[in-house]
């Protein structure tokens, strides 16, 4: 073998796992392997996890905060203007930079697979020419999966839906859309419908930002699920933030629940920026504006958490880390029994991983060798301490390594190294 990963922990609550890497692919998984490696690792009882995923991005926009200006309000609608006033001034290299610069951030978090969003309204589809490089460069320690997306709305934007059809036909993986920014609910309607028999006609997926409002009465979740049931594309369908739910009316919801669970439509929240964006029409009480996750997922629906934003329009903060994103989602949806948290941790590994399509994801012989040892022993205690990851494998290759976050006293009486975790042994 190329390499054992030996004493690992599994995020099923596996333990003693040894993981047989033979080239780019996982050869073997069991207690105690009777194989050699020509390199080993003792992974020390620490967890040793499938790459985060990330199912919801906007790559052209990040790490241009404060570009032209930052967003005063705070508001989704002043960072959608901001980002119009950005746009007309972005240029491919730099976008491409900052693209790049993401990226390393992400591997050094463990961030394997991201689905990126790309603006599609600008009619030079800079951005998408942008994203398809950074695609391409990326692609050895990155999968990179874009949607192309109707920023300004697919009717509201004369030369939109022409352009999302150019951005396909140069490479874009799925169909976006944005329904609740349309100029009416019946617009909105129309534009899943006609994104949906474009997707099922050309044989892709299908993520809409859908519902991205406190409105209870904007429903184009279930048209959305409707269309994906008509048409046949059970489990190639997502809808992301679907945050109206928070707000809409119990006994609408009891009926919405099955018929999305039904129609094998994922939901993604986005934590970070929907407890940001969202209640800001509230004065108290003042809405948490994130949708309904433990129901969705007591339902049957894959729920994923996804990041949104970091440093741009919308979102000042983030540094490509899904264990603040679970972190966050843990919280705002106060899912904090044992179970509960666990299922926040597929929420940012195996549930994004499915919707995306992911090929050999996963820890199990034949699955690529795609690998993050965290510095904790249990995916709760990962989420805990947004834990080091102090190696991240690609096709198993080492490409980023970290210290754990241990840190040296000089306390008279007390022990000299510090490494916040429970129940392990200190020398
Ligand atoms: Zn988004």
């Amino acid at each position: 073998m190329d390499l054992v990963i030996r004493n690992a922990s599994l995020a099923d609550g596996a333990s003693g796992i040894d993981i047989a890497i033979e080239g780019e692919r996982i050869a073997a998984v069991g207690p105690r392997l009777e194989v050699a490696g020509a390199l080993e690792i003792d992974a020390g009882g620490d967890l040793v996890s499938a790459p985060f995923v990330d199912a919801h991005f906007h790559m052209d926009a990040t790490l241009s905060y404060g570009l032209p200006r930052v967003n005063q309000s705070g508001t989704l609608l002043e960072g959608i203007a901001l980002w119009g006033e950005l746009k007309p001034q972005l240029v491919q290299e730099a976008l491409i930079e900052r693209a790049m610069q993401y990226c390393d951030w992400a591997v050094a978090r463990g961030l394997l697979a991201i689905r990126s969003h790309v603006d599609i309204c600008d009619d030079s589809l800079l951005a998408v020419e942008a994203l398809l490089e950074v695609r391409r460069r990326v692609a050895p320690y990155i999968d990179l999966q874009l949607v192309a997306f109707p920023q300004d709305g697919l009717l509201r934007s004369p030369t939109a839906f022409t352009n999302l059809k150019r951005a396909i036909a140069m490479g874009v993986d799925v169909v976006g859309g944005i329904p609740h920014f349309e100029r009416t609910m019946a617009d909105g309607a129309a534009s899943v419908k006609l994104l949906c028999e474009f997707a099922a006609e050309q044989g892709l997926r299908v993520d809409m930002h859908c519902d991205e409002s406190d409105d209870p009465l904007s429903r184009h979740i279930e048209t959305l699920a409707a269309e994906t049931l008509r048409l046949g594309m059970q489990g190639r369908v997502a809808g992301s933030h679907l945050t109206s739910m928070h707000s809409m009316d119990n006994y609408y919801v009891s009926k919405l629940l099955p018929l999305i669970a039904e129609s094998g439509v994922a939901a993604i929240a986005n934590p970070l920026i929907n407890i940001t964006l969202q209640g800001r029409h509230d004065s108290y009480p003042k809405r948490r504006g994130m949708t309904r996750v433990p129901e969705l997922m007591a339902a049957g629906v894959d729920v994923a958490f996804g990041h949104d934003c970091v440093m741009d329009p919308w979102y000042g903060l983030g540094s490509g880390d899904m264990l603040e994103v679970a972190h966050m989602g843990l919280h705002v949806a106060q899912m904090t029994g044992q179970e509960a948290m666990r299922r926040c941790y597929d929420a940012v590994t195996t549930t994004p991983a499915r919707i995306l399509g992911l090929e050999g994801y996963g820890i199990a012989p034949g699955c690529q060798a795609d690998l993050v040892l965290l510095d904790a022993a249990s995916p709760v205690e990962a989420i805990r301490l947004r834990a080091a990851r102090r190696l991240v494998l690609r096709r198993g290759r080492v490409v980023s390594e970290a210290p754990s976050q241990a840190a040296t006293l000089t306390l008279p009486g007390r022990p000299q190294r510090v490494d916040f975790r429970l129940g392990r042994r200190t020398e």
